[in-house]
C-alpha cells in the first residue's frame, strides 16, 4: 500500500480516496502514542485541576516545546462570573434560576430543566491563561458550553439571555484583547432571533462568529425554519462552531460516561446528516460550519456518507453530482483527536487548511496539548503553522 504524500491537495486526495484510503505509519514522531484513557476520569464537568492534568497527559518533549506561544485554540469553554450575580439577582425574569446543589457549587436552572452545576475552572481566567502560556495558546475562542446556551428559554427571553451572556464574554475580551476572541451565544430555538442575536454581536461586539449546539430541544437543522440564522450567518462571513450537546440516548450513555466519549462525536456527524442530506450547504453555499471533537466520526465515515447517497435517489434533495464529501469546502474541524497518527489522518482527509487546534479546555477529556499534537505532524511548517494559526487567523479575522 502507497502512503498518500503530504503536498497532494485536498482535492486530488479525495478523488484518491476512492481507490485506497491510507495513512502512512511511518510519519509519526514522538508524543503520537499516548495512552489517555489512562489519565482521563470521563464526565462532562470541567476540571478544576487544569494543570495536573496537563501534566498527566504526556511527557514533555522540548524538541517540540520551544518557541513562544502562537496557536490559537477555537474550543476552549468559558462561563463569565459576573452572570452568576445577575442569575441570583434577576434570575425569575430571565427564566435562568438558582438551583440548589449538593456541594454548594452555583447552580441553576434553565426554564425549569435539570439544575447545571457551575465548576470554577469554567468561570476561572488566571489559571487558564497560565495554562495557555504553559501549552503555547496564544489566543482562544471564548465559546458557551452547551449546557448554558439556554435553548429551553421561549424565544424573548432566550434572546435576553444569549444578548447578556454575549455581552460578559466581551468583558473578557476588553480585559484580555490579545488573549480572547468571543463566539455568540445565539437562541437557536428561534431562529430569526438566532440572526439578529449574531448580528449585534458580530456588528455591535466584534464577535467573531457564533457557537450552536448539535441539535436543539432534539431538533436537527434538516428544517428550513432554521434558514435566516444560516443567511445571516452568510451574509456576515462569519464562522459557526457546532457543539455536541442534548445527547439522544443520554441516559443510556450515562454509565462509564460514554456519553462523552461515544455521544458527542456521534451527535455531531448526526447532525452534520442532517445538515447535508437536507441540501442545506446549497442553499447557503458560503457557510463556514466547524466541527468539534475532529468533526466526530465524519471524517473516518465519509466514504460511508457518499456510499448511502449513491445508493438512493430517495428522499435525496441535493444535486446528483455533489456527494456529501464535497461538502468539504464548507467545513472546518478541530484537532481535539488525542493522537498525532489521528490529527494526521484527519490532515490527509480533510485538508490542511480545514483544521485548527481545539483543547476543549477546561473539561477533563480536554487536550491542552493540542498544539503539541500538531508540531509533532510530520509535515512541513507552513502546513503546521496554518493549523496552529494561519487558518483561525484568516477564519476569525484576526490580525
Ligand atoms: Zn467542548
Amino acid at each position: 500500500m502507497k502512503a498518500i504524500g503530504v503536498n497532494v491537495s485536498r482535492r486530488d486526495f479525495l478523488k484518491g480516496m476512492g481507490e485506497t484510503a491510507i495513512v502512512s505509519s511511518g510519519v509519526l514522531i514522538s508524543g503520537c502514542a499516548q495512552n489517555f484513557a489512562s489519565s482521563t476520569t470521563g464526565g462532562r464537568n470541567p476540571s478544576s485541576e487544569g494543570a495536573s492534568f496537563a501534566q498527566a497527559t504526556g511527557a514533555q518533549d522540548d524538541k517540540i516545546r520551544k518557541g513562544p506561544a502562537r496557536a490559537i485554540d477555537v474550543h476552549h469553554h468559558y462561563f463569565p462570573p459576573e452572570l452568576m450575580e445577575e442569575i441570583r439577582r434577576h434570575g425569575k425574569a430571565l427564566g435562568v434560576e438558582p438551583a440548589a446543589s449538593a456541594d454548594g457549587s452555583f447552580s441553576c436552572s434553565f426554564a425549569g430543566g435539570r439544575p447545571r452545576t457551575f465548576e470554577p475552572a469554567l468561570a476561572e481566567v488566571e489559571k487558564r491563561l497560565k495554562i495557555m502560556d504553559e501549552e503555547r495558546i496564544l489566543m482562544a475562542t471564548a465559546d458557551t458550553a452547551t449546557s448554558d446556551v439556554g435553548y429551553r428559554l421561549d424565544g424573548q427571553r432566550g434572546e435576553a439571555w444569549c444578548n447578556l451572556f454575549n455581552d460578559a464574554l466581551q468583558n473578557l475580551v476588553k480585559k484580555h484583547p490579545k488573549r480572547f476572541v468571543a463566539m455568540a451565544s445565539v437562541p437557536m430555538q428561534d431562529p430569526p432571533r438566532a440572526a439578529s442575536v449574531l448580528e449585534r454581536a458580530v456588528r455591535d461586539l466584534n464577535f467573531r462568529g457564533g457557537l450552536i449546539a448539535s441539535n436543539v430541544n432534539g431538533k436537527y437543522y434538516e428544517s428550513k425554519e432554521f434558514d435566516p440564522f444560516w443567511k445571516k450567518a452568510e451574509e456576515l462571513d462569519v464562522l459557526l462552531i457546532m457543539h455536541p450537546g442534548d445527547l439522544p440516548g443520554a441516559d443510556t450513555m450515562r454509565q462509564f460516561n460514554l456519553g462523552t466519549v461515544c455521544g458527542n462525536p456521534f451527535d455531531s456527524t448526526l447532525s452534520l446528516g442532517f445538515m447535508i442530506y437536507s441540501g442545506l450547504f446549497d442553499r447557503f453555499p458560503r457557510l463556514k460550519l466547524c466541527l468539534l471533537h475532529g468533526g466526530g466520526f465524519f471524517p473516518y465515515h465519509m466514504g460511508r456518507f457518499d456510499q448511502r447517497f449513491t445508493m438512493t435517489a430517495e428522499g435525496r434533495k441535493i444535486p446528483a453530482a455533489s456527494r456529501p464529501s464535497s461538502y468539504l469546502r464548507n467545513l472546518y474541524f478541530d484537532n481535539l483527536v488525542y493522537r498525532v497518527e489521528t490529527v494526521d489522518y484527519l490532515r490527509r482527509m480533510v485538508g490542511t487548511d480545514h483544521i485548527m487546534v481545539g483543547t476543549d479546555y477546561p473539561y477533563e477529556l480536554g487536550d491542552w496539548k493540542a498544539a503539541e499534537k500538531v508540531e509533532a505532524l510530520d509535515c512541513p511548517r507552513a502546513e503546521k503553522e496554518a493549523i496552529l494559526f494561519g487558518n483561525a487567523k484568516r477564519l476569525l479575522k484576526i490580525d
